[in-house]
């Protein structure tokens, strides 16, 4: 299988979608997001160094992030393809990411500005990775994969999104060049999560 990166803005539907990849070509769903909140919540060195950063909807230093991919990717799963959710999310990341791997397929999620905050107001996530839309929960709050309590992020407050859309701007958008420039870059518009799946394995099976 491939080694693919995620981009696309917060919202945009990643992890969603990162979910689902891994599940039907059966890789690792690696997130740099995902490891970070889990520390966070287990209260590690490392949670405890990166919680301000993401509270303040900032990026965590490169290296940080860098040696936890690094680390991750040296994993035995990760020998026949994963799949990169929110990493790399600035230029030194991705230059770091090409020192230690060959990325096939760089997915783009497209989608606009308004669809972004509707996302962002209504997901609600699990500790193991899953995201919902209040829009699909019918007043539910766990997780259907797990069973445990669903919760709203602290960065999904309005002030915090702001922010991160600057950060996003700025430092990630950049990627969309650099992959592009590299030759691998698929852009994928981001409707509903089924459409978006169906664009998603299109452009995998090229
Ligand atoms: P995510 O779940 O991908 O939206 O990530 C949530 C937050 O974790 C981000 O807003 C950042 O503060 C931090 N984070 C996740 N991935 C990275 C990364 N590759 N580089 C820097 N910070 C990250």
């Amino acid at each position: 299988m491939k080694n693919i990166v995620l981009l696309g803005a917060p919202g945009a539907g990643k992890g969603t979608q990162a979910v689902l990849i891994a599940k039907e070509y059966n890789i690792p769903h690696i997130s740099t997001g995902d490891i970070l909140r889990r520390n966070i919540k287990e209260q590690t060195e490392l949670g405890k160094a990166a919680k301000s950063f993401i509270d303040a909807g900032a990026l965590v230093p490169d290296q940080v992030v860098i040696d936890i991919v690094k680390a991750r990717l040296d994993e035995s799963d990760a020998a026949d393809g994963y799949i990169l959710d929110g990493f790399p999310r600035t230029l030194a990341q991705a230059e770091a990411l090409s020192q230690v791997a060959k990325i096939d397929i760089a997915l783009n999620l497209v989608v606009p500005f308004e669809t972004i905050i509707e996302r962002l107001s209504g997901r609600r996530v699990c500790i193991c990775g899953e995201t919902y839309h209040t829009s699909m929960l019918n007043g539910s709050d766990t997780c259907k994969k797990c069973g445990q309590k669903l919760f709203i992020r602290d960065d999904d407050k309005p002030e915090t999104v702001k922010a991160r859309l600057e950060v996003y701007n700025k430092q990630t958008a950049p990627l969309i060049d650099y992959y592009a420039k590299a030759g691998v870059l698929e852009d994928v518009e981001s409707i509903s999560v089924e459409k978006t799946f169906e664009l998603v394995k299109k452009a995998l099976a090229e």
